[in-house]
């Protein structure tokens, strides 16, 4: 088997809370709890779960955006968690970010072509001004925008069109790797899907390898081979795109799914209605974390012990004490 192009080996990530006089750290935000997974070359990876699980917080730990408190990244056998200064800025051409809001992502005092090209200078990927214009044009027209918007500021587009730059900015580098981080959760329905099968050919057309992030199942489900299901900073379901949605073992996937309409009006499912809010990450629950909502929560079990991932099918695994 090839080796993975990511791996992500028991991530964490704690904040730090500060207070009183001294500004000492009284408490920490469990923000990410020993996640980890790999990731072929090729392959898009869902990451979902409500707000506040930590999966933009892993995207970015991955990235070294955020500074992991524990935990091992690999890429391409490079340890990234140890990276030096030098190191990460040659790693930040292969791995690059799209964020979700594309009104806030984008400077509003720079023309489009100098968003976009910002990198291709830091980077010295072009050597003169023409070849440096020709390659914004060429990414511009890459993610469906024309030549002449490049001397148009970003307030004279879409949202749509907004998140077209983002990627064409992401796409400068050439990247390997690409965290989409809730890259369409600002967007209308429409726009979303058009945006999402962007990525898609770009997907094929650059060998492109993605971690989708997103909080809403029915949003990942077309883009991804695998999904991982996160909740309150842990993993707690991997599998593939089919077996996740086909046959979810987590009673948290199930409600979640539950809630996702299906195009079919001849076919209905459960709603399983979640009960509660999602924990504080400052305090979360002892044992499975999801006890507190879990409509089949044992007591004396889920509430004490924290349930490991565990294989329950070819590469679908369940962190579940009640479920195999
Ligand atoms: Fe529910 Fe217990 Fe399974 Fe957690 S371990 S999901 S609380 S049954």
């Amino acid at each position: 088997m090839n080796a993975p192009l990511l791996k992500v080996q028991d991530l964490v990530k704690h904040f730090p809370i500060k207070g009183g006089l001294l500004g000492r750290v009284v408490d920490r935000v469990h923000a990410v709890e020993g996640v980890s997974f790999d990731l072929a070359a090729g392959e898009t990876l869902g990451l979902v779960g409500e707000s506040g699980c930590g999966k933009s917080t892993t995207g970015r730990c991955i990235l070294r955006l955020i500074e992991p408190t524990a935990g091992q990244v690999w890429f391409e056998g490079k340890d990234v968690t140890a990276a030096g200064k030098g190191e990460l800025r040659a790693l930040a051409r292969d791995m690059q970010i799209i964020f979700q809001d594309p009104y806030a992502s984008l400077n509003p005092r720079m023309t489009v072509g100098a968003i976009v090209g910002e990198a291709l200078t830091i980077h010295k990927l072009t050597k003169t001004a023409r070849e440096y214009e020709d390659r914004i044009v060429q990414l511009l027209e890459t993610v469906g925008l024309a030549a002449d918007h490049m001397r148009r500021y970003p307030h004279e587009f879409s949202g749509g069109q907004r998140q077209r730059i983002g990627i064409a900015r992401a796409l400068a580098v050439s990247p390997k790797l690409v965290v989409c981080d809730e890259a369409v959760s600002a967007l209308d329905v429409s726009i979303q899907a058009q945006v999402i099968n962007l990525l898609e050919d770009l997907r094929e057309q650059f060998k492109l390898t993605y971690i989708f992030i997103a909080h809403d199942l029915s949003v990942v489900e077309h883009i991804s081979h695998r999904v991982a299901v996160m909740y309150l900073g842990r993993i707690v379901e991997i599998a593939s795109s089919k077996a996740l949605y086909t046959d979810p073992r987590h009673p948290y996937t199930e409600a979640l799914l539950s809630a996702v309409p299906i195009p079919d009006p001849g076919i209905t499912r459960k709603r399983i209605p979640l009960q509660g809010d999602v924990p504080s990450p400052i305090r979360p629950p002892p044992g499975c974390h999801f006890h507190t909502r879990c409509p089949i929560a044992q007591k004396g079990l889920c509430d004490t012990v924290s349930p490991p991932l565990k294989t329950v099918g070819a590469g679908h695994q369940v962190a579940c004490h009640l479920r195999s």
